[in-house]
């Protein structure tokens, strides 16, 4: 982007507005046939805009940018079509999309950062840590690419979930933004409810967002059922530990009604054992949830083997049994580069090995 252009996609609808008026000098309701367009069009070209004036769309394309992002590969599944897009951004670095495709409906997982500084043991995303926040256009634009792709089989994204690279709520104004943008009703209409947001486990952020009352899910990645293992899988938890996390967890039930899902990636003689499942029910059984149970990626720097398939459903059936309702993710695209982080490592490796 040039410094003069705004990216379209990283308008809120009230901050389209102010942009049509102020800087355009147009009436309001040019605002809300931009969105049009942009969300339910999805026309990534102002010249294609055609109900608005042609001296409108030159200025538009002078001072805004609609795409600012650029598929650089993309690897589909041939088990399940899972399909893993690398984009590029404006200034180079990259970032991973994922559409999934379940029985439910389809789930596009989008980043949020480029890189990750979170340091979470069994993640390639943070091999290089942070490089940048992404803006909320950047956010945007990734489900917009997946949508488009999918309006050529005549299919809709159900819901998202917040779960790439980069950890949402440290990047917070940018993913809530990215929330009010995609959930308008005169944009993707995508329901609250079919919003996931992944986090470590940021304490204060999470206080922010139940304040803020929201009916988005909150996925929180626990791993571990003691704070040493978790401490020693996340550094996160030294500075905010399990009794800690679970106190804002509770409060976010209380406050937005939502049930928390618990993510819990099963390492072979980590985290695994019946011992292990039983504690987690003990800290959990108060509190509305369910539990996700993820085999762990195999990520060839770290050298994490996973669970068997016996004890992961062993773990499953100790968790459900002691009144945690809880399921073994299935994997998706499991013959493709899937897992977060791996397409970025393998096509940009100086990204992650800085
Ligand atoms: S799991 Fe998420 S928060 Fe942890 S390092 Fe990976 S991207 Fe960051």
């Amino acid at each position: 982007m040039n410094d003069q252009s705004v990216a379209l996609y990283d308008m809120t609808f009230p901050q389209m507005q102010d942009w049509v008026v102020q800087t355009l000098g147009q009436p309001k309701y040019r605002a809300l046939q931009l969105y049009h367009w942009l969300y339910q069009r999805r026309v990534v070209d102002i010249a294609d805009m055609t109900d608005l004036p042609k001296a409108l769309r030159d200025t538009m394309s002078a001072r805004g940018q609609v795409m600012t992002i650029r598929e650089v590969t993309r690897q589909v599944s041939r088990i399940d079509k899972t399909t893993k897009f690398l984009f590029a951004l404006s200034d180079g670095v990259t970032i991973e999309t994922v559409i999934m495709r379940h029985d439910y409906g389809i789930s596009v997982c989008v980043s949020t950062q480029v890189g990750c500084k979170m340091g979470c043991k069994f993640c390639a995303s943070t091999l290089g840590g942070l490089i940048r926040h992404l803006r909320p256009g950047e956010i945007v634009e990734q489900l917009i690419f997946a949508q488009r792709l999918l309006d050529e089989e005549g299919l809709r994204v159900s819901s998202v979930v917040l779960m790439g690279s980069g950890e949402p709520l440290e990047n917070y104004d940018a993913s809530m933004a990215f929330v009010d943008i995609v959930t308008h009703p005169e944009g993707l209409k995508i329901g609250q409810r079919h919003i996931t947001v992944s986090t470590v486990g940021l304490v204060p952020a999470i206080y922010k967002l139940a304040e803020e009352r929201r009916g988005i899910t909150l996925a929180v990645s626990l791993h571990a059922a003691d704070d040493e293992t978790r401490s020693r899988m996340m550094p996160i938890n030294k500075a905010y530990d399990i009794a800690r996390l679970l106190e804002a967890c509770h409060y976010y039930y209380e406050q937005t009604g939502r049930r928390i899902t618990f993510e819990y990636a099963l390492i072979a003689d980590h985290n695994d054992s019946v011992d292990d499942a039983r504690k987690l029910a003990a800290l959990l059984q108060e509190l509305p949830c369910h539990v996700n149970l993820i085999p762990v990626n195999y990520v060839p720097e770290r050298d994490l083997q996973r669970t068997a398939p016996a004890q992961i459903r062993t773990f499953a059936e100790e968790l459900n049994s002691l009144g945690i309702p809880a399921t073994v993710r299935r994997e998706m695209g499991g013959d493709i580069a899937a897992a977060c982080g791996q397409l970025r490592a393998l096509h940009s490796p100086q990204e992650v090995t800085r």
